[in-house]
């Protein structure tokens, strides 16, 4: 097996792949616009995204995440989950979901062999929720994540962006819910601006979330899980049954870390969240591509894939936005 390891040494073993470009919320910092949808013939099928996992799994990768737009809008999600999870070499598939219809679908994506969900959330007030998301119900998303934890889809990790002035102020909020008896594991997301460099200004730093929390909760101790454990840092309270993470996307660079590749719903393979360059599967798929075909496109991508992001020179996405490509 030829190992999937990119130009400055980084292995990649997971792969992120969004169904859908399709969302049931408009969340007011992912999208400007969710008029443009792909077509129904221009979203990979399942059997497509199958033999894709397939040639990199025979590369080394390991880990898969579904995610959007919404993949728990796409039919039969669980059908996806159950051949990706049967694949030779796959260890894990994870979901990143809204959380609106977690719950009633949460018996099936586990029975199919899900392994872990990422819930995004990013308001605990119902009427601020609704506005970031754009008519979203808090109640729905509380229900998924309480679903997801009854069918021992652990850890349950909560994700918030926090945005200046529309939801900083409950960062504590959050941080508290780490310390109920059924502990939240809770991670704050710097806010990427995508959408034309807007938001350049809404960016709340981590160092700045951290200090406010320990300014008021006590002190962050470090905390070092066994799973799942991507670019987040991550702490505890004292005495807390939940964790807290923090993913400075903008301030603190990761990139030497980076494990990863995205695959967006309409087959285009992007080595980097946040640069542009991808490499189309979809159309060498339906010419009739094998699986070594895939493979040799898969390591190609690796050899493309940036040394970093260049957000912090003002550098940004401009061919898609996060919805496009999958968060
Ligand atoms: N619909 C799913 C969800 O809400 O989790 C998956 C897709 S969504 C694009 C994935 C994640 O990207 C969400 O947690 C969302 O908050 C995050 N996200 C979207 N735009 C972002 C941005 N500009 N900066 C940081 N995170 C962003």
């Amino acid at each position: 097996m030829t190992d999937l390891i990119d130009s400055f040494s980084r292995r990649i073993n997971y792969m992120r792949i969004s169904v859908t470009d399709r969302c049931d919320l408009r969340c007011i910092y992912c999208t400007d616009r969710f008029d443009h949808k792909l077509r129904h013939d221009d979203i990979l099928r399942y059997e497509e995204i199958h033999l894709i996992v397939q040639a990199a799994a025979r590369l080394g990768v390991k880990k898969l995440r579904l995610t959007g737009g919404e993949a728990l809008t796409r039919l039969h999600l669980s059908r996806l989950v159950d051949m990706l999870a049967h694949t030779e070499g796959i260890e894990e598939v994870s979901l990143t979901t809204n959380g609106t219809h977690l719950a009633q679908h949460v018996e099936e994506l586990k029975a199919a062999g899900l392994s872990r969900v990422n819930v995004s959330l990013d308001s605990l007030k119902p009427s601020r929720f609704e506005h970031i998301t754009g008519g979203g119900q808090l109640k729905d998303v509380l229900a998924g994540i309480e679903a997801a934890k009854e069918a021992d889809l652990n850890p349950v990790k909560i994700n918030m962006v926090v945005l200046r002035g529309v939801n900083d102020a409950e960062v504590l909020d959050f941080a508290r819910k780490t310390l109920l008896d059924d502990g939240w594991h809770v991670r704050f997301i710097e806010h990427m601006p995508f959408i034309n460099g807007n938001g350049r200004n809404g960016t709340v730093a981590v160092r700045d979330i951290m200090s406010s929390i320990e300014h008021s909760l006590g002190k962050l101790e470090p905390h070092f899980p066994t799973s799942g454990n991507g670019p987040a840092r991550y702490y505890k309270l004292p005495d807390a049954p939940g964790t807290l993470g923090f993913i400075g996307a903008v301030t603190e660079c990761f990139c030497a870390e980076c494990n990863r590749f995205r695959l967006t719903a309409d087959g285009h393979l992007r080595p980097c969240l946040l640069d542009d360059d991808e490499i189309d599967l979809k159309e060498p798929l339906r010419s009739g591509a094998d699986i070594a075909e895939l493979e040799r496109l898969i390591l190609e991508a690796a050899t493309r894939k940036q040394q970093q992001h260049h957000l912090r020179e003002n550098g940004a996405p401009e061919k898609r936005q996060m919805w496009q490509i999958g968060g």
